[in-house]
């Protein structure tokens, strides 16, 4: 089967690719291979009650399938070059933002009308921020909400149907060059293409390093961040979050001088666990639909290690760690935070007692035992440091979820259109390693999408 442009993975990157393709170019014939299962099969198995945890699937509901990593979601489309990514230093930091605003615009045509945008610009919190020694980055943060995310996706996917032939539960295997294009190889059959965009995410960087070396592309290695994801009473944090929803805050401990961040909070949300791999991790996402809401905010408290030679493997290092607290708790460790300084482990008795109620349920136990003494020292210091803004984040009953990694691919080398050193294969999005979140990742999917309207 033949087709001029073939886009390896459904998470936003493709999506948008294929959308672009579809309004810019309708008369190329193209093709969307994904490993994953269609948007309405996507089931993480987990009910609370017969599931409880992670029963490690063979493809992760949550992080594969039409919408990617980011089907379920929190939907927070965050438009910035201070986080999420570095596509501008591809593209330039004014396209960058013209595109996540075009992604943005998309997904309010499509079901995102009325969803709240919210922006740093003239906070009083930038001030009480820094009086405190923490440093609030300037975004604009469009708030879809898992349930609307969902809506969004769906009419996407109507859209684009008919136009573009979709397959799914199709992993793709390998890709060969060949003249003048690629063949794409999948489990029973091949495929070929005059070009080929690679948006696997962080669920495929495995395979993306494969190809990478394979094809003889230099990759370079990203850091890996290492953390918790905090749960407290939305009210703590309720002043920050009704006015910024979500607030990307940085503190550089005392201590080491590392840099320790919030990363992806959730008002009135929950907790979840998310499977790479193999690796149970956690992460946390929340719902604009009122009735879905819980009385916990969460967000994850993140340090980034950057290793250089003769050191690569970032991601296994991240791997190790969360290794390690799967093999201590089966899945994810659950610790009240007047445990964590007290030097004692969090009992299931003494969850139970906790007036914060946890969100997910997770084993009851010590963290210190999982993370290095460093990562965990600057979490500490942050929570106290962020108990000035919001007082009460410090409390006995804080709960601390571990642990949170966020893995980044390897940084594929590619040019300014994204393309890497073989002409018409393109790398984009989380597989890529230069984005790192929904907008940036739609955007490079955006971008792609005309130069290949232009030179095909
Ligand atoms: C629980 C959770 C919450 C998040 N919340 C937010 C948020 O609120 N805001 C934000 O900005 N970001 C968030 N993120 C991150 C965001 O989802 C990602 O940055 C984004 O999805 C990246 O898009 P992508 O298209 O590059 O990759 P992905 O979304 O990871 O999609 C890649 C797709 O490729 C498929 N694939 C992989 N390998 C192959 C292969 N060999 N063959 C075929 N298909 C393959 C995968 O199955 C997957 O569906 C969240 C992530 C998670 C897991």
């Amino acid at each position: 089967m033949f087709y001029d442009v073939i886009i390896i993975g459904a998470g936003p990157g493709g999506i948008f690719s294929a959308y672009e393709l579809a309004q810019k170019a309708p008369q190329l014939k193209v093709a969307v291979f994904e490993g994953g299962q269609a948007l309405e099969k996507r089931r993480c198995p987990i009910d609370g009650d017969k599931v409880k945890s992670c029963i490690r699937c063979k493809s992760c509901s949550i992080m594969s399938g039409f919408g990617g990593a980011g089907a379920f979601s929190d939907g927070k489309y965050n438009i910035t070059n201070d986080f999420g990514g570095t596509l501008y230093e591809y593209i330039g930091k004014q396209k960058a933002l013209e595109l996540m605003h075009y992604v943005d615009e998309i997904n309010m045509r499509y079901g995102g009308e009325g969803t709240k945008l919210y922006s740093t610009a003239g906070s009083k919190f930038k001030k009480l921020c820094m009086q405190n020694n923490l440093h609030l980055l300037d975004a604009s943060v469009r708030h879809l909400g898992t349930d609307v995310n969902y809506v969004v996706l769906q009419n996407v996917y109507e859209y684009l149907k008919d136009k573009v032939d979709f397959y799914f539960e199709t992993p793709v295997e390998g890709i060969e060059k060949m003249d003048g294009g690629y063949r794409i190889l999948c489990a029973k059959e091949s495929f070929t293409c005059k070009k080929c965009i690679v948006s696997v995410g962080r669920s495929g960087s495995k395979w993306m390093e494969n190809v990478c070396r394979e094809l003889g592309i230099q990759t370079k290695s990203n850091r890996v961040d290492i953390g918790v994801r905090v749960e407290i009473p939305a009210e703590i944090f309720s002043h920050l979050t009704n006015e910024l929803y979500e607030s990307k805050i940085v503190y550089r401990t005392e201590k080491y001088g590392d840099l320790v961040r919030t990363f992806c909070m959730n008002p009135k949300g929950a907790v979840v666990s998310e499977n790479t791999g193999g690796i149970v991790t956690v992460n946390g996402h929340s719902y604009s639909d009122p009735a879905k809401q819980t009385n916990n905010t969460n967000f994850a408290l993140l340090v980034a290690k950057h290793f250089s030679e003769p050191f690569r493997d970032s991601n296994g290092y991240g791997e190790s760690i969360a290794r390690l607290s799967n093999m201590l708790g089966g899945g994810v460790i659950v610790q009240r935070f007047g445990d964590l300084i007290r030097g004692k482990r969090s009992t299931p008795q003494r969850i139970k007692e906790s007036f914060t109620v946890p969100t997910m349920t997770a084993t009851p136990g010590d963290l210190s035992l999982v993370l290095p003494k460093r990562i965990l020292d600057g979490i500490m210091e942050m929570i106290y440091a962020l108990d000035k803004i919001a007082p009460g984040t410090a409390n006995d009953d804080t709960l601390l979820y571990g642990v949170e990694v966020k893995f980044y691919n390897m940084e594929v080398d590619v040019n300014e259109y994204l393309q890497s050193s073989h002409d018409g294969l393109y790398v984009i999005g989380d597989g890529s390693g230069i984005t790192h979140s929904l907008s940036h990742a739609s955007a490079s999917g955006v971008h792609v999408a005309r130069h290949i309207c232009e030179t095909i």
